[in-house]
């Protein structure tokens, strides 16, 4: 028995034989054609061909997963129907007497790396239909049909990646899920899996195909796949998957409901997000706002960190996407274990406890500066607030303040538009945080507990520590009064208060955090039904007796 651990995509819990997908995406062979016109010709049949396939293809993805993920291959036609990426594949075979596959393929390349170019991250994440669409008339153009994989019984599929066209080749009755080496939350495959009900895990660091044919454990909710499981692991599993299936049932009922108590009390249930494409399903699932826009996720895996343009388009996108509600935006929180290059940042020790987060923001202002920026002439646009984190100090935040002012005045001095009055907050992630928070609570507009870092500096027990798991409890009484002194400090000063570490989403804790008053919780979008569930079903009308636990 193996497992690997990847990215939740599509929760659930599927057990079956693994099928490996091996998809034959290589550059179609180039040649020179005597008579360029025949291939025009054969361009045009195999593309009414091609725009068949992908009307049967939102048929199918119509019936099996409804109208919002079936219309990615409406887009799909539209592309193949577009007037310059016809013209370019014309030019490719008169001008240069080039086969048609050769120049399908090369004008798809061409417009995908213009798409993935732009502004928009919407329109950026279209670059790979552009290819899936030219996949689509590859497979006209060489006779080749998209047919159904062959197989007996249900499977979990597994590829390098999938594109949408691919996730609908299985039937859906024999689709038990999908995992995948690349692909992300934001992917229409993440999208489809999510609305066909499909348990799936994405960016899992081994060969799959060497797994093919043995029986695995699929989580979608934890990102856990155990491939040859030992038969107690298996039982289990199952058991797993009847009771998940169970709730998910009783949760749809849900949508459209309020966050409150039996006894009226309300609180907010905002989703955490590390993109603009998570945002669908924060939305999906109802998330009354994003309470924590993890920002560092713009800057990691680059050579060089975002220009103010490209952190102004995503914020923008983000604060009119959420139509009003309030979006989060949690200034860069690198150091630790999330580290590029560029930062410079030193080997350290004891990275967690240091240079990181406002540290590093405050140490290279420049950078800082750019961001400040990119927020505040997004915020025009919506409702966007600021969050600063890892703060152990008043000094801290007037320094932030003193940039804050600095930058506005730049911008007023360029003409360019910006918002004056946006809320700021800070993230309560060390005791040092607590103990000041009345102080704390003078200088800014909100707070939200990161109950991830103070955890780990409560109980001096580093978060990524297998070793001392057991030590990283965020029941421990000594946890929860950290909760209990902020919120009522804050409170005191007429000040919000939320929490946006993974306790939030614990629904064991959500009535003790009714009790102490906290005012927003955030979490993955996936959890936001399951504790509005929770909420619907609690009375506080004793709340003494509730936050008895804390004496
Ligand atoms: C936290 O510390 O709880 C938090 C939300 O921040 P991160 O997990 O990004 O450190
Ligand atoms: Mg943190």
């Amino acid at each position: 028995m193996t497992t690997i651990k990847g990215k939740a995509i599509s929760g659930g819990i599927a057990v079956g034989k693994l099928r490996y997908y091996n998809h034959d995406r290589r550059e179609p062979v180039q040649y020179t054609v005597d008579d360029p016109e025949l291939e025009v010709e054969r361009f045009y049949q195999a593309r009414v061909e091609a725009i068949g396939r992908i009307q049967e293809l939102y048929m199918k993805a119509l019936q099996r997963a409804g109208e919002q993920p079936s219309l990615i291959f409406q887009v799909h036609q539209v592309m193949l129907e577009d007037m310059d990426f016809e013209e370019a594949i014309i030019d490719i075979i008169r001008n240069e007497r080039k086969n048609a596959e050769y120049a399908v393929y090369r004008a798809a390349q061409k417009m995908s790396l213009m798409i993935a170019t732009l502004d928009d991250p919407y329109l950026q994440e279209r670059s790979t239909d552009v290819i899936d669409s030219a996949y689509t008339l590859l497979d006209a153009l060489a006779g080749r049909n998209i047919r159904e994989m062959e197989g007996e019984g249900p499977v979990i599929l597994a590829a390098r990646d999938l594109m949408p066209s691919e996730t609908l080749h299985v039937d859906q009755e024999r689709l038990l899920g999908f995992i995948t080496n690349h692909g992300s939350v934001n992917s229409h495959s993440a999208i489809l899996a999510r609305n066909m009900g499909v348990p799936a895990v994405a960016q899992l660091p081994e060969e799959l195909e060497q797994h093919n044919g043995e029986t695995v454990i699929l989580n979608g909710i934890t990102g856990q796949v155990v491939f040859c499981p030992d038969p107690e692991t298996l039982a289990q599993a199952v058991a797993q998957q009847r009771a998940y299936r169970g709730q998910e049932e009783d949760l749809k009922s849900l949508l459209g409901l309020e966050n409150i108590t039996r006894d009226g009390q309300r609180i907010h249930l905002c989703a955490n997000i590390g993109s603009v494409g998570d945002l669908s399903l924060a939305l999906c699932n109802e998330a009354e706002g994003i309470g924590l826009f993890r920002s560092e996720f713009l800057f990691l895996g680059k050579d060089r960190p975002p220009s103010e343009e490209e952190q102004f388009v995503t914020y923008r996108a983000a604060a009119e996407r959420m139509g009003g509600r309030r979006v989060i935006i949690r200034t860069l929180d690198v150091g630790g274990d999330k580290r590029a290059d560029y930062f410079r940042l030193p080997e350290e020790e004891n990275p967690s406890m240091g240079y990181r987060a406002i540290r590093v923001s405050l140490g290279q202002p420049n950078l800082f500066r750019i961001q400040l920026r990119a927020f505040y002439r997004a915020a025009v646009y919506g409702n966007l607030a600021l969050m600063l984190p890892l703060i152990t100090s008043v000094e801290e935040i007037r320094a932030v303040k003193e940039l804050i002012k600095q930058v506005q005045a730049e911008l007023l001095a360029e003409r360019k538009p910006f918002a004056e009055c946006v809320e700021l907050g800070i993230m309560i992630e060390t005791p040092a945080a607590v103990m000041i928070s009345d102080r704390l609570a003078r200088e800014v507009d909100f707070f939200s507990i990161g109950t991830n870092d103070l955890i780990q500096f409560t109980l001096a027990a580093d978060r990524q520590n297998p070793k001392v798991e057991n030590v990283f409890r965020p029941h421990h009484p000594a946890v929860l009064r950290m909760i209990q002194i902020a919120a009522n400090a804050i409170h005191k000063e007429g000040k919000w208060i939320a929490i946006c570490g993974e306790m939030a989403a614990d629904t064991t804790l959500t009535e003790t955090f009714l009790a102490l008053g906290i005012d927003e919780l955030s979490m993955s979008a996936n959890s936001i039904l399951r504790v509005r569930q929770k909420v619907r079903s609690l009375d506080m009308s004793n709340r003494d007796k509730i936050l008895e636990c804390l004496r």
